[in-house]
């Protein structure tokens, strides 16, 4: 058996957050935060049928991630998998959804383990992913206003790590949010800052890592190139090829380990 990851985000960004991922025998999205028509369209452009996947996996209960689940998942009949309080929260994202599978800690989906962390944010709970297949691991962490152990374990073992990158912290406090906006959005159970992520992925580069996906930018508070050369300031300019965008208007390339 062929064993390899492949992952294309179809959408990253506040206005909605969705990366299919596929190993040899399995094919996932982790959320669903674009409406289901254009997560069918982001799919088609890559060659991917709706009713090829196994499952969609939910982060946390903010709109720009579980948007598309409940007409996807009826209409392709995919399993829904998130912490079971996240589910409870979601009657309303899942009146259609058939098979609802709540997970208690890490869980397979065919050749695919996947292993939930929670993560500091504002929807309670709030996870990354830690999905390994064969000794190939993807770290998925978008929404946290605070980097904590949990986080360094699991994106430390990643060959591609898929972090947020979400403000520039003078664009914020300049921007056109309300002050409690920017406020929620530079707590501690806020966003992470292009600072906030160089820091730490300085801290954890290693050898085995590969990959590193910037995801969740601002479109009001930040830019992809100042996001990029923020986090290569830190972990170094020689990284360059290291590190790539995620974009909220485009379907990504497809990353492959
Ligand atoms: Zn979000
Ligand atoms: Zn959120």
């Amino acid at each position: 058996m062929e064993h390899y990851m492949k992952i294309c985000s179809l959408a990253s960004g506040s206005k909605g957050n969705s990366i299919f991922i596929e190993s040899h025998s399995t094919r996932i999205l982790v959320d669903a935060g674009l409406s289901a028509l254009q997560i069918k369209n982001r799919l088609k452009s890559i060659n991917i049928p709706p009713e090829s996947l196994d499952a969609i996996v939910i982060t946390h209960a903010h709109r720009d991630h579980v948007a598309g689940i409940d007409v996807l998942s009826y209409q392709f009949d995919i399993p829904v998998y998130g912490h079971t309080d996240t589910l409870n929260t979601l009657t309303y994202f899942l009146k259609r959804t058939k098979k609802i599978c709540p997970w208690k800690e890490q869980f397979p989906i065919k050749d695919m383990v996947l292993k939930p962390f929670r993560v500091s944010h504002d929807a309670i709970p709030t996870v990354g992913y830690l999905i390994s297949t064969s000794h190939r691991n993807v770290a998925v962490c978008t929404d946290l206003g605070v980097i904590t152990p949990d986080v360094e374990e699991h994106l430390s073992r990643a060959q591609i790590v898929i972090l947020e990158s979400n403000h520039d912290p003078e664009m914020l406090l300049n921007g056109p949010y309300p002050w409690e906006l920017k406020e929620r959005i530079a707590s501690r159970v806020g966003h992470l800052s292009n600072h906030d992520s160089g820091i730490f992925l300085k801290s954890i580069l290693n050898g085995q890592m590969q990959k590193i996906l910037l995801a969740h930018l601002s479109e009001e508070n930040n830019l992809p190139d100042l996001a990029k050369s923020t986090i290569l300031d830190y972990i170094g300019f020689q990284h360059d090829d290291m590190v790539d965008v995620l974009e909220q208007r485009k379907v990504s390339q497809i990353f492959s380990i």
